[in-house]
């Protein structure tokens, strides 16, 4: 038996799995994430949720409209390798198609080479900023290049429900609409991102793909110690929380959803976002350069750039 604290419900296996394929539908059809027809991208890293996703994706969608995009990061200890295996056999399985690919393919550094020069150069980001913007970036141009109507990420409830108290207590408006599952996109350079496990609790993600039959030991990214400490206290105070209250995270996501829904929908009166002038990939209103050109600007990868066609261009700070 499995004991849901937050429904005060013990479920057997048959159910648990139903309960949880039953709970993502709904979330995806509240929020029309994506339609029948559609063909969806899967992010997967290899890991738990990831398995979750996929397993329940092909519980209720067409296996024949999804595709699958895998990326090593190139971190030393943290090659994957096992997961990454299982993603490519049951891909096959399944006749979907799959794409591995690597930060040092895509960019010309691997992240311990991106992590190196920072700290050649002194400057002070940390190594998740730069999987922040990578991910983003590949799996946006493999859905885009593929011809995809949406991407599907396995973020679950906690991590949705920590990034928003995170943009509540920075005062980011802008971030908390934009997390909204009903935001719309500001280019169309980019793919609609949805997340169908995002009412699904991590430790259930978890327990649904060990259920399922996913064998394997989780390998923890040395570089999550470095993760800025805010979000580190943020996870703490929630789940104190929420052994306390149980399904106070639930709740808090679901208000959330609720207050930031009419903001949500004010971005659609926003204009198209610029292109970054070195790398033609969408940028913030106020910006020439995007982001992460300019980073990586300051941290001198000069391969990025050769490979752009373009020169390094002047940085910000
Ligand atoms: Fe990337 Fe940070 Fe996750 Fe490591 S912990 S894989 S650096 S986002």
């Amino acid at each position: 038996m499995i004991y849901q604290r937050h429904t005060g419900r013990a479920l057997c296996r048959e159910c648990f799995i139903e309960d949880i394929v039953r709970r993502v539908k709904q979330e995806i059809e509240r929020h029309e994430m994506f339609r029948e027809r559609d063909r969806v991208l899967l992010a997967l890293s290899g890991g738990k949720d990831s398995y979750t996703l996929l397993d329940v994706m092909l519980r209720i969608h067409d296996p024949s409209r999804l595709g699958i995009v895998t990326i090593i990061e190139g971190i030393p200890g943290y090659n994957r390798e096992g997961d990454i295996e299982w993603v490519i056999r049951r891909a096959r399985e399944h006749g979907i198609d799959i794409v591995v690919t690597s930060y040092k393919e895509e960019v010309g550094y691997s992240m311990e080479e991106l992590v190196n020069l920072t700290i050649e150069k002194g400057v002070r980001v940390t190594p998740c900023t730069f999987c922040g913007f990578l991910r983003r970036r590949i799996i946006n141009k493999y859905a885009r290049e593929g011809g995809y109507d949406r991407v599907a990420t396995a973020h679950n409830l906690d991590d949705e429900a920590h990034t928003a108290l995170m943009n509540l207590l920075r005062g980011d408006y802008a971030r908390l609409a934009q997390m909204h599952p009903k935001a719309p996109v500001l280019s169309k350079l980019f793919v609609k991102k949805v997340k169908p496990l995002r009412k699904i609790y991590e430790w259930e993600s978890a327990a649904y793909a060990w259920l399922t039959g996913y064998g394997f030991q989780e390998t923890e990214c040395p570089y999550l110690r470095l993760r800025p400490s805010f979000r580190a206290r943020v996870r703490a105070y929630m789940y104190e929380l929420e052994r306390e209250v149980p399904g106070s995270m639930l709740k808090f996501l679901e208000a959330i959803d609720r207050l930031a829904e009419p903001l949500a929908r004010s971005v659609s009166r926003l204009p198209e976002l610029p292109r970054c002038e070195v790398c033609g990939e969408p940028t913030s209103y106020n910006r020439r350069v995007c982001a992460f050109c300019d980073l990586m600007a300051r941290i001198g990868a000069e391969e990025y750039f050769r490979r752009l066609g373009t020169k390094t261009p002047a940085t910000r700070t």
